[in-house]
């Protein structure tokens, strides 16, 4: 019998879901994005994550990071809208509808402090990554009434919520629900199979994808369009559920049976979004 508790993600869905642009539009209403990721020892982490906020269709990206990652996201994305930061602070950086924390973004002070910078503002936050093992850490930074949305590989959620990694892989519907039921968030579970759960949810799975999205940066490119939708409105549980399905799409486009390199899937994106109509 299917599980009443688990619901499949659809094309139909995601076209239903998925905002588009029309006659009203301008950049502020389609959605202004902060991005605060990478760092000296990890700038690709803030390039594929920009890439995959403006191929998702972000009216605005803000990238915000040390000089190292600064130089390589100007080099790539002429179209973000960069602040170079000195100090762990956020003033001086304009509004911004949603936040991705995280991918490269380092666990050091710096990083700790930025990330409670970014989650001390009252609009979604995305957290990915090195912010997830931030969150480990410090659990207080989680504690905020505006949305959360965390996207954990098994390793991640493992840690996060300090069950060995093999039971959390043994039992990921189980797992992934709990942490959300536990943390008051909506938890985006990646695997070869995403699972989105959110309390008084069916949990979402997602299927498209493409073992060769086994590859180092894939997530980044994620977080990235799913921190768009956030922006554009959607929840983090429609927000994490679209992105889910237009990232596995966009790497299936992107390899065709053979390997991709991330920035593929980040370029991907429009495509896998064509398809949907
Ligand atoms: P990360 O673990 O942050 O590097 O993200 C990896 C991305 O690749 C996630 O979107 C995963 O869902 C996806 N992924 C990883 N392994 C597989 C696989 N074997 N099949 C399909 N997708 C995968
Ligand atoms: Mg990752």
């Amino acid at each position: 019998l299917p599980d009443p508790d688990v619901a499949a993600l659809t094309g139909g869905d995601v076209t239903d879901l998925l905002p588009m642009p029309d006659a009203e539009s301008d950049k502020y209403r389609r959605g202004v994005v902060g991005i605060a990721a990478g760092s000296q020892e990890y700038t690709g982490a803030a390039v594929l994550a920009v890439g995959g906020a403006l191929r998702a269709g972000a009216g605005m990206v803000r990238y915000v990071g040390t000089a190292e990652p600064v130089a390589q996201v100007r080099a790539h994305w002429p179209e973000a809208v960069i602040t170079q930061l000195d100090r762990p602070s956020l003033d001086g950086v304009g509004r911004v509808q949603a936040w991705v924390l995280g991918p490269g973004l380092g666990t050091g002070d710096f990083a700790h402090e930025l990330a409670g910078k970014v989650l001390a503002s009252d609009v979604p936050v995305l957290v990915d990554a090195d912010a997830l093992t931030l969150v480990s850490r410090d659990a207080a930074l989680l504690r905020r009434s505006a949305p959360v949305l965390i996207t954990p590989h098994a390793g991640e959620l493992a840690r996060l919520t300090r069950v060995p990694r093999e039971r959390v892989e043994a039992g990921r519907l189980e797992h992934a629900r709990r942490a959300a039921a536990e943390l008051g968030v909506t938890v985006l579970l990646k695997g070869a199979t995403t699972l989105v759960a959110e309390e008084e949810r069916p949990v979402r799975v997602n299927r498209t994808g493409s073992s060769w999205l086994a590859t180092a940066g894939t997530g980044d490119v994620l977080a990235g369009v799913a921190g768009v939708l956030l922006a554009q409105g959607l929840s983090c549980y429609d927000a994490g559920s679209c992105a889910a399905y237009l990232h596995g799409l966009a790497g299936g486009l992107a390899a065709d049976g053979a390997p991709l390199v991330t920035a593929d899937v980040a370029a991907a994106i429009p495509a896998a979004i064509r398809s949907l109509s």
